[in-house]
């Protein structure tokens, strides 16, 4: 059986990017990829940049430590429940990234302010209601409850979920927002944001799933 070696790298390589850009602070924040049956999921509590392939952990859909020496990191039932529920969704990454926290702390709900968010999150970013921290369960719960069909949901007073087909597609999903909450951050600074258009947010979020960089998206027809 194969040990998803190069799944478990690929997941070290993607929170040592996130955590190089200041998203993961300490051993805070935790990603994961899907599997069938089940999911690999960061261990807890390990230092990224000590992170190896053998320190990963395999859990089962139902949440049992199917292999690894490790305690899975705290928050599995975040990505498991998320992974559960939807099963457009490859990769989970939770990350402290600065905005989109210090967002999370006033519960707030991001409108569809800017293109990328329609393409790459394909919704608004809702937050959670707060769940103290240890009570894994519900936090579970509650992350894929909120998230519903986005691919961005921030954790109120505590950080932001992301995710994405695949872990490059997580990690980017990340990164916009971040960006959105920056963006929202500046927009309110001088008025208020416009939100774009409903019908607009699902052709775009359309186009960048299944024809962005194909001949259907070309801007000029082909020659015949
Ligand atoms: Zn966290």
């Amino acid at each position: 059986m194969s040990d998803y070696r190069d799944l478990k790298q690929a997941i070290i390589d993607s929170c040592l990017r996130l955590q190089a850009m200041g998203y993961l602070v300490g051993t805070y924040g935790n990603a994961s990829a899907r599997m069938p049956g089940g999911l690999i999921v960061t261990p807890s509590r390990v230092d990224y940049a000590a992170i190896t392939p053998d320190d990963m952990v395999i859990v089962s859909e139902e949440g049992r430590v199917i292999a690894g020496h490790r305690p899975p990191s705290s928050e599995t039932s975040v990505h498991r429940m998320i992974l559960n529920a939807r099963p457009d969704i490859g990769a989970v990454f939770h990350t402290h990234s600065l905005y989109a926290s210090a967002l999370s702390c006033l519960h707030m709900t991001l409108p569809v302010i800017i293109e990328e968010q329609s393409q790459v999150i394909g919704a608004e970013i809702r937050c959670t209601s707060y769940v103290p921290a240890g009570q894994h369960q519900a936090l579970g719960e509650e992350v894929a409850r909120t998230l519903g069909e986005s691919n961005g949901v921030l954790l109120a007073n505590h950080g932001v979920v992301a995710c994405g087909r695949t872990i490059e597609e997580a990690v980017f999903a990340a990164q916009v927002v971040e960006r959105i909450a920056q963006m929202y951050l500046l927009t309110r600074a001088v008025g208020t944001p416009i939100p774009i258009p409903q019908h607009y947010v699902a052709s775009e979020r359309e186009r960048w799933l299944y024809k962005y960089g194909t001949a259907a998206d070309r801007a000029v027809p082909e020659e015949t």
